[in-house]
């Protein structure tokens, strides 16, 4: 099941004129938002965005911006749907994202 973001990735910005196509934002990103095309990123889907933050935290040139602070209150919430425990996706703390932050 694929959850998606009521009202969330609203505060999602990219700026295209900044952007240098380092492709962290695609790294990084736990939801798969972005699309990469003739060199530069794309908001490809704004509607699985949880605004962790993640992607703005690892832009080097300041391309992105985001009201972050959402996304464990949305991983608390698809745990308790879900019947598990909280999940934002991300690896926080992970040894795989240890340079990659979310929250
Ligand atoms: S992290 Fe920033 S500079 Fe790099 S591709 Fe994404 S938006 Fe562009
Ligand atoms: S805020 Fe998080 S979920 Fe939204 S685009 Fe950035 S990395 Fe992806």
């Amino acid at each position: 099941m694929e959850f998606r973001y009521i009202l969330a990735g609203q505060s999602l910005t990219l700026d295209t004129e900044k952007c240098i196509g380092c492709l962290m934002c695609c790294e990084v990103c736990p939801h798969n938002v972005f699309s990469f095309a003739e060199g530069k990123a794309r908001i490809a889907d704004r509607g699985r965005c949880m605004e962790c933050g993640a992607c703005a935290r690892n832009c080097p040139v300041s391309a992105l911006t985001v009201t972050s602070g959402v996304g464990c209150t949305a991983a608390v919430i698809g745990g308790l749907l879900k019947g598990g425990e909280p999940n934002c996706d991300c690896d926080c703390g992970t040894a795989k994202s240890k340079k990659v932050r979310c929250c």
